[in-house]
């Protein structure tokens, strides 16, 4: 069962909210690229749903998209797949082309039409990971458990590979594939190490200790004029509703929208994070009502701190969600 869910991770939302409101320019430009791999990534990355909804309900815990701090750096692993005899890691590539594992310098070569992209090893990542969580496991729970690391691809890339001797080889699973090594995997370790009340507090603690990948960078490029404020219109997409009687209007379809305003907080939530005074919301929403702006950030906020007249708010994404 899934423990964590197959979501598009938050920074990909950030990448999608930025495109939205930026003019255009090498900032957007990057982003737009970026956001367009990692869709990419994230659908391959949905697409093992279907094998792996053949592994026994009530055994696996499957988790997607975990991140977790080593105590120095953080570490991403693609799907954990745990139970009480082993855990899997399935490190997910879904590049289209033709696709060689150089096993002997450690990288990925991809040919596409004319062009040659040289990609990091998927299968020294996945070792990484390994190693990564074993020492995890151990730190946490002096725990040691077998750990198997796969790199699966879910494109119909063509495969090769430099060095056919090498057993590193045998770690790469087409997704077609995926499903019988599960079985097999599943059939290949018969002792348990984990008891029924261990395995939940490990799956608890991995849930807990998840950092989802922010992105602050970019907002260092940025200068101020370089977004696009205002409310956007559900209809035509144009950023420049305005407020008339309780509703949001816009003046290039002639439409109105009783809940602009929550999309465009949630942009500036993904944008500048959660915090947010009344003046700057006023600013970004285009929308000069102070009364009305406090309402708004009253109910989609989780708390808030200082005075009334320096009062900042924290939005939650979760209020936010209910739209
Ligand atoms: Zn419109």
């Amino acid at each position: 069962m899934y423990l964590k869910k197959i979501e598009i991770p938050y920074h990909v939302y950030q990448y999608e909210v930025f495109i939205k409101r930026l003019k255009p320019g090498p900032l957007r430009d990057d982003l737009t690229s970026l956001y367009k791999r990692a869709m990419a990534g994230f659908r391959g990355e949905q697409s093992l749903d279907f094998p792996l909804s053949y592994l026994p309900n009530d055994d696996f815990f499957i988790f997607h998209d975990l991140r977790l701090f080593d105590g120095l750096h953080h570490f991403q692993i693609d799907f954990l797949v745990l139970c009480s005899r082993f855990a899997l890691i399935l490190e997910v590539k879904n590049i289209i082309g033709k696709l060689t594992f150089d096993t002997e310098f450690n990288q990925l070569i991809r040919e596409l039409d004319d062009t040659t992209d040289v990609y990091d090893d998927p299968i020294l990542q996945a070792e990484y990971l390994k190693t990564q969580l074993g020492e995890w496991l151990e730190r946490h729970y002096g725990i040691s458990i077998p750990i198997v690391d796969r790199v699966v691809i879910a494109s119909s890339a063509q495969l090769q590979v430099t060095d056919l001797k090498s057993d590193k080889i045998k770690k790469i699973v087409r997704r077609a594939k995926l499903k019988a090594e599960l079985l097999q995997l599943n059939q290949q370790f018969a002792k348990d190490y984990l008891s029924p009340e261990t395995m939940k507090k490990i799956a608890d603690q991995l849930l807990a200790n998840h950092h989802p990948r922010v992105i602050k960078k970019f907002t260092t490029r940025l200068k101020p004029d370089d977004l696009i404020k205002g409310v956007q219109c559900p209809n035509c997409g144009t950023l420049s509703m305005i407020r008339k009687t309780r509703t949001w209007y816009c003046h290039s379809c002639d439409r109105t929208s009783k809940n602009a305003h929550i999309e465009a907080l949630y942009d500036y939530l993904h944008i500048y994070g959660p915090k947010i005074t009344n003046k700057k919301c006023r600013e970004f929403l285009k929308f000069n009502a102070e009364s009305t702006v406090k309402k708004l950030l009253h109910s989609f906020s989780e708390r808030y701190e200082g005075g009334t007249k320096s009062r900042s708010y924290f939005l939650s994404k979760r209020l936010l969600k209910t739209r």
